[in-house]
């Protein structure tokens, strides 16, 4: 994710403001890092350039779908 993208990035579950770590960067794109939301401290990993927003129960909720996926 290009990092001029914080500007309208948001806690899914709050609304508040992300803060950015970056771990690896190529020119202004984020390839891995966390964003953090202090209000929920709650982390969003950032994985191949991919910001993952989505509230932690749901990637709760779809990590034991993913998990119970058998017939
Ligand atoms: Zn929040």
């Amino acid at each position: 994710m290009r990092q001029d993208l914080m500007e309208i990035l948001v806690c899914p579950v709050c609304k508040g403001e992300l803060t950015l770590t970056i771990a690896a960067v190529e020119a202004d794109e984020v390839l891995t890092g966390d964003l953090f939301c202090a209000a929920c401290t709650e982390h969003y990993p950032i994985d191949d350039g991919i910001p993952n927003l989505l509230p932690p129960d749901m990637r709760a909720a779809m990590a034991a779908s993913e998990a119970g996926s058998g017939h």
